[in-house]
């Protein structure tokens, strides 16, 4: 990675000025964004502003009309902290401003727990000694049914990733989901721009890939075989999304695996690059925070209860527009809290095991314990005596 060049010799804050300003423009004019990266951004200096970010900073970023990276960075430093409830509230009126009174719920749904790759955070892990299945027509026939059943109509489909579940199990898979939902994603191995394509055409409508660390470093400690060992394909996957036209793209960084705060500036700066050249899909981001598994590890930086807070709550006021979602990983109690914070997507009832909904699956076969496991019904009921509305379905390709 690059270090900041300048010969100007003038005061520090008017040097980061311009940097900022030479950043959004890299971001625009260059090519996938691993070249941003290697070229135009730098982790250091990102932890600099955060870490020296000062209360002057933080009052500039919350009054500026529009967040630079810069601002982003100050909103979720520690100078930001007495300034939360500040900060709850402009984003919970600018929630409720541009997504109106509602939060939509969506049923993951695990097709695989089959996988190639070794990841030291993942209980699906290649040498990890668990029963291996993937679903057969018949089985998923069942959950549809069942997931039908509890009032879904927006599904994620998620898979582990090896060449067993990839294109031809997707291409097979995708016709029998299209007529039970009126929105399909997916979670699955980084594909090519073509493979998106083919995708959308049987009925997808939106791709997560979560990049888990932007440092590169930290990344290869963490992916250890395997095909998610290749930092920039995975990087570049939301570019080839965002080319083949899939109508939402979902970011996200395991918090934990390093320095959450820079991670999240590397990830603004990641959402900043491909709304630029991909205007016509909608975006997505995501918090998991690491959760105890099969093999697991222990947090690298621990964001609290109070930093994840900060850390929503500052998304949405450097992105008006973005979809924040949360899921089963966090308790009852912190997503009650969480609706006012700026979310609008969550799980419900989720199952992190092949299957699981049709019928009891394993424990054993779980990808991550789940915290919150109350049914979709205490959910609904959560959500509307929190004064917001449940929407199953928000999006109709008629609406393109
Ligand atoms: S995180 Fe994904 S790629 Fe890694 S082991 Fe788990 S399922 Fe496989």
């Amino acid at each position: 990675m690059n270090t900041p060049q300048s010969t100007d010799h003038s005061s520090p804050k008017k040097v980061t000025k311009q940097r900022i300003r030479l950043l959004e423009q890299s971001a625009a004019v260059s090519g996938q964004f691993s070249d941003v990266l290697e070229n135009h951004l730098n982790w250091e200096e990102f932890g600099s502003w955060c870490k020296n970010a000062t209360t002057r900073d933080v009052e500039q970023a919350l009054a500026s009309r529009k967040k630079t990276l810069f601002d982003f960075a100050a909103l979720i430093s520690e100078a930001a902290k007495p300034y939360l409830m500040e900060m709850i509230t402009q984003s919970e009126r600018l929630t409720m401003q541009r997504f109106g009174n509602t939060v939509s719920l969506f049923a993951p749904l695990y097709l695989s727990n089959t996988c190639a790759n070794e990841c030291t955070y993942c209980g699906f892990s290649m040498s990890n000694a668990i029963k291996r299945l993937t679903l057969s027509a018949e089985q998923i026939d069942c959950e549809i049914a069942a997931i039908k059943s509890k009032g879904f109509d927006s599904i994620l489909l998620v898979t582990g990733e090896t060449n067993k579940v990839s294109m031809p199990y997707f291409e097979k898979v995708l016709p029998q989901f299209k007529p039970a939902f009126s929105q399909l994603s997916m979670e699955v191995q980084p594909l090519e721009s073509s493979d998106y394509k083919r995708l959308q055409s049987l009925g997808l409508d939106a791709v997560l890939v979560y990049q888990e660390t932007y440092r590169r470093q930290t990344y290869l400690e963490h992916h250890l075989r395997g095909n998610k060992s290749n930092f920039n394909y995975r990087l570049d996957a939301p570019d080839r999304i965002g080319q083949a036209g899939i109508h939402k793209i979902g970011l996200g960084v395991l918090l934990g695996l390093d320095d959450w705060r820079i991670d999240s500036v590397m990830m603004a700066a990641h959402l900043r690059h491909l709304q630029k050249r991909y205007w016509r899909s909608r975006f997505s981001v995501a918090f998991p925070r690491i959760r105890p598994c099969e093999g697991g590890i222990q947090p690298k930086s621990v964001i609290s209860d109070k930093e994840l807070i900060q850390l929503m709550t500052a998304w949405r006021l450097f992105d008006a527009d973005v979809e924040m979602s949360l899921s089963t990983r966090e308790s009852a109690e912190f997503r009650k809290h969480a609706i006012r914070f700026g979310v609008t997507t969550m799980s419900a009832e989720s199952k992190t095991q092949p299957g699981g909904y049709a019928e009891d699956a394993k424990e054993a076969l779980e990808q991550f314990e789940i915290s919150d496991d109350r049914s979709v019904y205490d959910v609904s009921n959560m959500i509307r005596q929190q004064g917001r509305e449940v929407v199953w379905k928000d999006w109709d390709p008629a609406l393109r």
